[in-house]
């Protein structure tokens, strides 16, 4: 399949690793492109060959492609070494426990040192339909039931506040397919913004144990989106 080379080439993507689907959800604006390891698996401590174990289906977020919201998703084999026991074999796209890949990561932190980042990267979204607190909508329950890790994640990180905003604040929410967009406003200048960033990000996924977009209010220079973001938002956190 043509899409299939192409986003080969596009992420970089080479033997034993292959790129086996491309998913496009259109209404969603986002990629998700499959990717499978093939053959032999090595042990990531010693590179010994070593025998499967099993798989985990893991995620991450790369740069957008062609406006989308790009994803890539694998079953990480597991190997079992007989010296190192039962590990996951690295992969050439990502440090271990990264939910970015290693070009988005390097992309962020290069704009994070920019004067105004343009982190615009869910602005080219379909338009959020209007829900809001003051409509009565209640929080999502998974984000209620964290708030107290939330609004911990967020002081650690020294945010300013943060807000719920897209499907998280509406019925669209689907626990199959959603993650969670989640708006944030970190103050500037702030030492080691770009890691508290992806700290963050890398917490409030785990916490909330689903895909978290994370936007920065500073980022969102569309003004239709930013507008539409202020009035359907819901907050979340904001400093003392
Ligand atoms: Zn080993």
């Amino acid at each position: 399949m043509r899409d299939r080379d192409l986003y080969s080439k596009i992420l970089g993507i080479s033997a034993p690793w292959h790129v086996t689907d491309v998913i496009l959800d259109m209404p969603a604006g986002k990629v998700e492109v499959v990717v499978e390891h093939r053959g032999e698996a090595c042990c990531p401590k010693c590179g010994k060959p070593c025998p499967g174990y099993d798989t985990r289906r893991r995620r991450w977020r790369h740069l957008d492609t062609c406006q989308f919201e790009t994803h890539l998703v694998a079953e990480v084999p597991r190997v079992s070494c007989e010296e190192h026991g039962v590990v996951q074999v690295s992969v050439p796209w990502a440090e271990g426990g990264s939910r970015f890949t290693a070009l988005f990561e390097s992309l962020v932190i290069d704009w994070l040192k920019e004067a105004s980042p343009p982190f615009t990267a869910s602005s080219t979204r379909p338009p959020i339909h209007a829900t809001s607190y003051s409509d009565g909508m209640p929080l999502h329950p998974t984000l209620a039931a964290s708030l107290p890790e939330i609004q911990e994640a967020c002081r650690r990180a020294g945010a300013r506040a943060l807000w719920a905003f897209g499907s998280a604040t509406s019925d669209r929410w689907s626990p199959l397919t959603s993650d969670f967009d989640l708006l944030i406003d970190m103050p500037r200048p702030l030492p080691d913004l770009a890691a508290r960033f992806l700290q963050l990000h890398r917490d409030l996924g785990r916490i909330l144990g689903r895909p978290v977009d994370l936007v920065s209010l500073h980022g969102v220079r569309n003004p239709h989106f930013r507008a539409e973001l202020e009035s359907t938002r819901l907050p979340i956190y904001a400093a003392a």
